[in-house]
C-alpha cells in the first residue's frame, strides 16, 4: 500500500500552551479540497483529553479574570497586528484546507481582524451602572466572566468562525476550549500560536480536536459553563438540547435556506451580479448564501442576465472547491433530483473538472429555474454553488414561501421601491435582512445571528449581543451610615 506523506505535521491538541499528544487516539486524514492532497491528520480525542483541557482552563481562570480588562485587551491589540503581519500566510492556509479562492480566504481573515478590533473596544462598552436608590444606599451592577466556556466550529470558515467567539469571550475574562472542525483543523493551530506570541497566558485558550464524541463531552462536562456552537441545524439542535439539559447556557447557530426576493422593478445588472455572487461565493458554502431566488412577476430579463453573470464564474479560477468528495456527490444529487422532478437547468455545474486539479472537489455554478416548493432542492440546505429559482405572481406569495422555511438566517429583496423594501423588512422571517444586498452580513458592532431553526438561544454570537452571552451581572447593594463617621483626627 502506498504511504502518503503529510504536508503539515500531524495535528495535536493544545492544552496549557503546549501541543499535547493524545496517546492511542484514532486519527482522521485532512485533505485539501483543491486537489485532494493529504495535508495532515487530526486526533479524534476522547473525554479524557477534554478533562485535561478543562483543567488547564480552570487553572488559568482565576489569574486571567483578575487582570483588568484594559490590560487583557492589550494582548488583543498585539494579536491584531500579528494577524495583519501574517494575513497572507493565514489566507493561504484557509485556502488550502477549505478550498475557497485566495480572495475569499483573505476576506475571511480580514473579517477575523475586524472581529478582534471589536473585542479591543469592549472596555468602552461594558461599563457597569451605579445608582443611589435610597438615602445612603447604592446599587451597582457590573459584568463578570462565566469561567470556562467552549466554542465548537464548522468547516466553512476555519479562521473567521473561531474569531466570532475567541476574542470577545477571552477579553471578557473567560477561558476557553475550542473544538475546530475536524475537516479544517489547521487554522486553529496558527490562531493559538499567534495568541501565544501576543502574550496570552497559557491555559486561557485550549484546543481539543475530534468529532461527535468530543462535542457530546463538551455538552456534558460539569466544568464548562457555556457552549457556543456553529454548524448544521441537525447538530445545533442536539447540542442546544444537551448543553442546556446540563444547565449550561448555549447559543447554537444552525443551517440556512436564504431567500432572495426579486421584484420586476429591480435594477437588472446590480441584481444579477448580486444574486450570482450570493449563491456562488465560497462555493455556496456560506450560511448566508442566497440559495433560493423567488422571482415575482415578469423577471425573465433579470434571469437572463443572472445566467450570463453566473457563466463568468469558473471553477478553479474565481470559484473554489467544495469541502469533500462526499459534499460534491451530495450537491450533484440535489441537482439530479431537481431535474428529474421537472425543474429546468439553465446552467449546469455537475461534473466540473479543473485542468491540473482533476482530484479536486469542484462543482460549477448551477442555476435551476421553475423549481416548485415541494421539491427537495427548495426545502433543504444544499450548501453548494446552486441557485433554485421559484416563481410567484405577488410579493405576498413570495413572502409566504420565505416564511414557510423552517430556517431564518437571512432574506433579501431586490427592488427600487422603498415601500416594497420596507414591506419585506417587516414581514420576512429572518434575523438578517438585505435590501439590494445578497449577503447581508452585519458588520461590527452589529451582531450576527439568525432566527427560527438557524439559531437556538437568546443571544447572537458576535457584536454587542454576545457581551450578554459571555458575561453575568453581579449586583452589589451597599449602605453606609453617613452619621457614623469616626473622626480619627481628633
Ligand atoms: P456540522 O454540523 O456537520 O459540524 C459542526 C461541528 O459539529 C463540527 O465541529 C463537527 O465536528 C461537529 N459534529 C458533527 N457531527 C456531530 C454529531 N453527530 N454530534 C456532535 N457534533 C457533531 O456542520 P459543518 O458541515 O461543519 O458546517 C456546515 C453547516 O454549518 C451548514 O449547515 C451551515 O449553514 C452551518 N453554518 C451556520 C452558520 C450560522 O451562522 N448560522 C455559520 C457557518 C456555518
Amino acid at each position: 500500500m502506498e504511504v502518503q506523506t503529510l504536508k503539515y505535521p500531524a495535528i495535536q491538541n493544545y492544552v496549557a500552551g503546549q501541543a499535547t499528544a493524545t496517546a492511542g487516539a484514532a486519527t482522521l486524514d485532512v485533505f485539501s479540497p483543491l486537489d485532494g492532497a493529504l495535508l495532515s491528520t487530526v486526533p479524534v480525542s476522547d473525554a479524557g483529553a477534554l478533562d485535561a483541557a478543562v483543567a488547564a482552563a480552570q487553572a488559568a481562570f482565576p489569574a486571567w479574570s483578575a487582570v483588568p480588562i484594559k490590560e487583557r485587551v492589550q494582548i488583543f491589540y498585539r494579536y491584531k497586528t500579528l494577524l495583519e503581519r501574517d494575513v497572507r500566510a493565514l489566507s493561504d492556509l484557509v485556502r488550502e484546507e477549505n478550498g475557497k479562492t485566495y480572495d475569499e480566504a483573505r476576506a475571511e481573515v480580514e473579517k477575523a481582524i475586524e472581529l478582534t478590533e471589536f473585542a479591543c473596544s469592549l472596555p468602552q462598552l461594558i461599563g457597569g451602572e451605579v445608582l443611589e436608590v435610597s438615602k445612603g444606599v447604592e446599587c451597582r451592577s457590573e459584568r463578570k466572566p462565566l469561567g470556562v466556556v467552549a466554542s465548537i466550529a464548522p468547516f466553512n470558515f476555519p479562521n473567521m468562525v473561531p474569531h466570532w467567539t475567541i476574542p470577545n469571550a477571552l477579553v471578557l475574562g473567560n477561558c476557553m476550549v475550542l473544538k475546530p472542525s475536524e475537516q479544517v483543523p489547521l487554522s486553529a493551530v496558527k490562531i493559538a500560536e499567534l495568541l501565544k506570541e501576543a502574550g496570552l497566558p497559557d491555559g486561557v485558550l485550549n484546543i481539543v480536536n475530534g468529532d461527535r464524541e468530543i462535542v457530546e463531552a463538551i455538552c456534558d462536562h460539569p466544568g464548562i459553563k457555556a457552549v457556543s456552537f456553529v454548524g448544521s441545524t441537525k447538530i445545533a439542535k442536539v447540542v442546544y438540547i444537551r448543553a442546556t439539559g446540563n444547565l449550561k447556557r448555549c447559543v447554537a447557530l444552525g443551517g440556512a435556506k436564504n431567500h432572495l426576493l426579486v421584484l420586476p422593478d429591480a435594477n437588472p445588472d446590480m441584481t444579477a451580479a448580486n444574486v450570482a455572487a450570493s449563491m456562488s461565493g465560497c462555493a455556496g458554502q456560506r450560511c448566508m448564501a442566497g440559495s433560493t431566488m423567488v422571482g415575482v412577476g415578469a423577471i425573465d430579463h433579470i434571469v437572463r442576465k443572472l445566467v450570463e453573470e453566473a457563466r463568468k464564474i469558473v471553477p478553479g479560477q474565481n470559484l473554489g472547491a467544495v469541502i469533500s468528495r462526499a459534499a460534491k456527490a451530495r450537491i450533484e444529487q440535489h441537482i439530479d433530483e431537481a431535474e428529474a422532478a421537472g425543474a429546468k437547468i439553465l446552467l449546469d455545474g455537475r461534473h466540473a473538472v479543473v485542468p491540473g486539479h482533476e482530484d479536486g472537489y469542484y462543482v460549477g455554478p448551477t442555476v435551476i429555474d421553475y423549481v416548485t416548493p415541494d421539491m427537495r432542492i427548495a426545502r433543504e440546505e444544499v450548501f453548494g454553488p446552486v441557485l433554485a429559482i421559484l416563481r410567484t405572481t405577488t410579493l405576498d406569495e413570495a413572502l409566504a414561501l420565505e416564511n414557510a422555511s423552517p430556517y431564518g438566517n437571512a432574506a433579501a429583496v431586490f427592488t427600487q421601491s422603498g415601500s416594497h423594501a420596507r414591506y419585506v423588512m417587516d414581514h420576512a422571517s429572518a434575523g438578517m435582512i438585505g435590501i439590494n444586498i445578497g449577503v447581508p452580513v452585519p458588520r461590527e458592532p452589529f451582531s450576527f445571528g439568525g432566527w427560527n431553526e438557524s439559531k437556538f438561544g437568546a443571544c447572537d454570537i458576535t457584536g454587542k449581543s454576545s457581551i450578554e452571552f459571555w458575561t453575568q451581572l453581579k449586583k452589589t447593594t451597599t449602605k453606609w451610615n453617613p452619621e457614623s463617621r469616626v473622626n480619627w483626627m481628633s
